[in-house]
């Protein structure tokens, strides 16, 4: 496999790099991403090809499930240089239908130590659902269930970059925009879940 990607490398040069060597080269000089995607790192979700955008383009941050905890350092500094150097007008949380990380929060795993700690991040989205489809008597598939936690994750992590005071600054100022997605394996398409400004549910 390793060997696949370094002769992926080699065509990539000579088919791509040398072809647009002036687009690269100003590249190299700076970048000027115009949106930073938080998603998750399921190999099946690669943001430019889905988007069909460029190097350059989108800033990226990725773990399991597209969670945004306040207490993780390496998203924190994600967004601080996003929103406060690059000045990002943009970001895009995307969640997948057919998540391992979301379907893990049914799991329990005794022998895995820091999936469950991490996923503590997201339990509230289950929880949101399961009670709302009780309140409800609604009786659903489980993979329909299982998609509604899904969305309702990436609502809920929508509203945990809003517990970060520069993203609520910038946003007041109308500098910078949320927004929440989810992308379908099965048909390639992307589903808008929820937008800008959104009111906090506790
Ligand atoms: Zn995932």
């Amino acid at each position: 496999m390793i060997t696949t990607l370094l002769d992926g490398n080699k065509r990539f040069v000579s088919d791509v790099f040398d072809r647009e060597r002036d687009y690269f080269e100003d590249l190299a000089k700076q970048q000027r991403p115009t949106v930073l995607w938080i998603g998750c790192s399921d190999s099946r979700v690669p943001v430019n090809t889905i988007t069909q955008t460029r190097p350059g383009e989108i800033f990226v941050h990725r773990n399991v499930a597209n969670i945004v905890a306040t207490n993780d350092w390496n998203l924190s500094a994600v967004l601080e240089f996003s929103i406060n150097h690059l000045m990002i007008p943009d970001i895009v949380v995307c969640g997948h239908y057919g998540c391992g990380g979301i379907a893990a929060l049914d799991e329990k795993n005794a022998e895995d130590r820091y999936i469950p700690i991490w996923l503590n991040n997201a339990y509230k989205a289950r929880e949101r659902v399961d009670d709302k489809l009780l309140e409800l008597h609604f009786q659903i598939p489980e993979e329909q269930r299982m998609n509604l936690i899904v969305e309702e994750n990436v609502r809920l992590q929508l509203e945990h970059l809003q517990e970060y005071p520069f993203v609520r600054t910038a946003m007041q100022d109308g500098a910078l925009s949320l927004h929440g997605w989810v992308y379908d394996m099965s048909n390639g398409g992307i589903k808008v879940v929820q937008r800008n400004n959104l009111v906090c549910r506790e």
